[in-house]
């Protein structure tokens, strides 16, 4: 039996792989009609159109929401903001404005207060990707078994959160929900220090002078391992820095402290403080694996 289609026309503000994988997952699911999609680069909503990934191109995102149910928009962080001050006026009334940014707080807060009567704002965040970008990089299963935050507010319509959640649900997403500034917080620890990491790491690997060695050609297994998020999107990585960025420098201050003291129990010779701070932390790791 057909999946029951949860809403008519969904309009998908960024067509690259967040935009690109939900419209592919929910077309898979049966969940929705019609797609129209809406980008800044020319040949990336091109693409997404001849992968099949949309039913229609816009031309811009007044065309683009004109009697959509639901508007996604998946473009970056920094650029959200404006995108839906610009798609607001012609909203129809009962349509549903959500997101897929990877920062909450300063987004949910100005977009709330960009929604005309009638219309509600709902931040989200799908725990899902790859360091690839753009629509040929988009595929149905990206957030199967995945998790989605959702950030409601005191301002979150009831029938809104519910048709978000099902469509996130009907693309294989598990929902869960969060404060917007909680989500902040959290996220800078587990996402956006990572990718902080992994960027001044290589960085500081591909400048480093051993003798004149070109060190990178050297690099195996657990350096790539290590470091595959440094091939993210620098753009990307640009904006949610700056758009978390009390969070970040928090985040990073308490990195500092933690390699400060291993590198200290290193300049002591200090085998068993060594061994305590390696098995503490690889307890941690063998927990989440
Ligand atoms: P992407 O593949 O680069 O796709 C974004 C698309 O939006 C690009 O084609 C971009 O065009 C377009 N765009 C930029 N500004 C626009 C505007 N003002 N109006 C219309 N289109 C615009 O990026 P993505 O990886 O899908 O990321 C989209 C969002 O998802 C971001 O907010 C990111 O934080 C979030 N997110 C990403 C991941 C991940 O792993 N990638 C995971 C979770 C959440 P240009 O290339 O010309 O700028």
């Amino acid at each position: 039996m057909a999946a029951p289609v949860i809403i008519e026309r969904l309009a998908v503000i960024g067509t690259g792989l967040i935009g690109g994988s939900l419209a592919r997952a929910l077309r898979a699911a049966g969940a929705v009609t019609t797609i129209v999609g809406c980008d800044a680069d020319p040949r990336n909503l091109e693409q997404a159109l001849s992968l099949g990934i949309i039913d229609e191109a816009a031309a811009g995102v007044a065309e683009a929401v004109r009697g959509a149910g639901v508007v996604f928009v998946s473009v970056p962080v920094c650029a959200i903001p404006g995108v839906v001050r610009e798609l607001a006026p012609f909203l129809e009334p009962g349509c549903v404005v959500t997101d897929g940014g990877s920062v909450k707080a300063a987004i949910v807060e100005e977009c709330e207060r960009l929604m005309p009567p009638g219309c509600c704002f709902l931040g989200g965040h799908p725990i899902a990707g790859t360091e690839h970008s753009g629509a040929a990089a988009a595929f149905a299963s990206l957030y199967s078994g995945k998790r989605c935050i959702l950030t409601p507010t005191d301002a979150t319509d009831a029938a809104a959160f519910d048709t978000v959640s099902r469509l996130w649900q009907a693309a294989g997403a598990q929902v869960c929900c969060m404060e917007p500034g909680h989500h902040d917080r959290i996220f800078a620890e587990i996402s956006h220090l990572p990718h902080v990491v992994a960027y001044a790491l290589v960085h500081a690997v591909g400048t480093a002078d051993v003798e004149g060695e070109n060190v990178l050609s050297y690099t195996a297994g657990g350096f790539r391992d290590f470091t595959r998020i440094a091939s993210s999107d620098p753009a990307m990585w640009r904006d949610i820095s700056l758009m978390n960025r009390e969070a970040l420098l928090a985040s990073i201050d308490g990195f500092s402290r933690s390699l400060a003291e291993l590198r200290s129990r290193i300049d002591r010779s200090d085998p068993q403080g060594l061994a305590e701070f390696f098995t503490i932390a690889k307890q941690f790791r063998d927990g989440i694996v």
